[in-house]
């Protein structure tokens, strides 16, 4: 493993070598007793993760984005009325894809590195009537995290589905989805939760799901029509074999490993120890200078740190030195800043030293680039936060 570099970007993450390992099993018929089972088990695990245990859990083959193009899908007709309160790069995502169904869209941008207050929220729910909002509970584009509770609230004041974008968060912040009345929560397999890339996993509350049964037009995305996978996923969770699309089976076994991971741990202690993680990397680079995209510390998320690069620094060489450290990060990606920042992944099975050793990459780094600022600062602030 002398090769070895470190996985710290925003998805995907690090995996547990448990989680690998049953990708690496043989694969079984999806229609063994054994995997139905395994297959039943995480849909009755994603309920008490989501913290929704009147909800639907769909388990599908695909990305993130196949997550919130079966949630557009299935809960918009031609004519709705969508807001989306965009805070980047994947909220604008959302917004095209509603309008792709037909939806008349409706977009609440945040400032970059802030957030949609929710008074400007309500007052345009007053000013008209919708039938969807949805949001980024962690945009990765800016690292800014949304409050789901005022947003919750707000959908059940003013009758309006509400729909979390959790593709980096779930498993990660808090999320307590039937408590806050959050209709749909979406995410993907390769960030908090833990499994590599290949799963779209969605939560479906009771409201969202009447509304769905009482469309009057079809679903516009074959694949992705709930009517195709509610019984497939019935059928599972009452241990019956059953067939729609070929579900990913060793994806679904690595998920059953990472979601027991995800309960076995506590979900109270899992939200904790990522908000440590969290503040101990960003209190670190500020410690050294560096300046985060999220314009204040409680806007900024968990699970990720998005920051400026040093002005006298040239971007793609400092992250290639990052690496040659041994740390890979990411690149930007809002794409009016797309050249200006960078941004560290800290979710699921990451631990303090990796965010040591990532701060110890960003140092060493930033000094073969020639920058200059007190070596050493940002390490000795991660073990002092760590260590209280
Ligand atoms: N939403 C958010 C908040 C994301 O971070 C991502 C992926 N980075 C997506 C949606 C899309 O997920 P995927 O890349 O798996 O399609």
């Amino acid at each position: 493993m002398k090769d070895r570099t470190l996985l710290m970007i925003p998805g995907p993450v690090e995996f547990e070598p448990a989680v690998l390992g049953a990708l690496g099993h043989p694969t079984a018929s999806h229609v063994a007793p054994d995997f139905i089972e395994i297959f039943g088990a995480c849909i009755e695990q994603m309920r008490k993760v989501w913290m929704a245990p009147s909800s639907q859990p769909l388990i599908l083959a695909g990305t993130g984005t196949l997550a919130m193009d079966t949630a557009g899908a299935n809960l918009v007709e031609p004519g709705d009325k969508t807001l989306v309160i965009s805070t980047g790069f994947f909220g604008e995502r959302f917004a095209e894809l509603l309008k792709r169904y037909g939806a008349e869209v409706a977009i609440l941008r945040a400032p970059l590195g802030g957030i949609v207050e929710s008074k400007t929220i309500e007052a345009e729910l007053k000013k008209s009537t919708y039938k969807l909002m949805v949001f980024t509970h962690v945009d990765t584009s800016t690292g800014v995290l949304m409050n789901p509770v005022e947003i919750g609230k707000l959908g059940l004041r003013y009758d309006v589905l509400t729909v979390l974008d959790g593709v980096c968060s779930v498993a990660g912040e808090e999320i307590r989805q039937e408590e806050w009345g959050i209709d749909v929560v979406l995410t993907a397999s390769q960030k908090a939760i833990g499994v590599p890339p290949g799963l779209a996993l969605l939560a479906v509350g009771p409201k969202a799901m009447s509304k769905w049964r009482s469309r009057k037009t079809p679903v516009l995305n074959y694949y992705g029509d709930w009517g195709n996978w509610l019984p497939i996923m019935e059928a599972y969770e009452a241990r019956k074999p059953s067939y729609f699309g070929t579900p990913a089976v060793n994806h679904i076994c690595a998920l059953h490993v990472s979601l027991s991971q995800v309960l076995n741990e506590g979900l109270e202690k899992r939200f904790k120890r990522h908000k440590r993680i969290g503040d101990s990397c960003k209190a670190a680079a500020s410690a050294i200078g560096l300046k985060q995209v999220p314009l204040q510390p409680e806007f900024a998320a968990s699970t990720m740190t998005a920051l400026y690069y040093p002005d006298t620094v040239n971007g793609p060489e400092l992250l290639s030195k990052i690496k040659e450290a041994g740390v890979v990060l990411a690149g930007g990606l809002h794409p009016d800043i797309k050249a200006k920042y960078f941004r560290i992944g800290h979710m699921g099975a990451v631990k303090p030293g990796d965010i040591l050793a990532t701060i110890g990459a960003i140092e060493t780094g930033l000094a073969r680039c020639g920058h200059s600022f007190e070596t050493g600062r940002g390490v000795y602030t991660v073990q002092e936060y760590l260590s209280q």
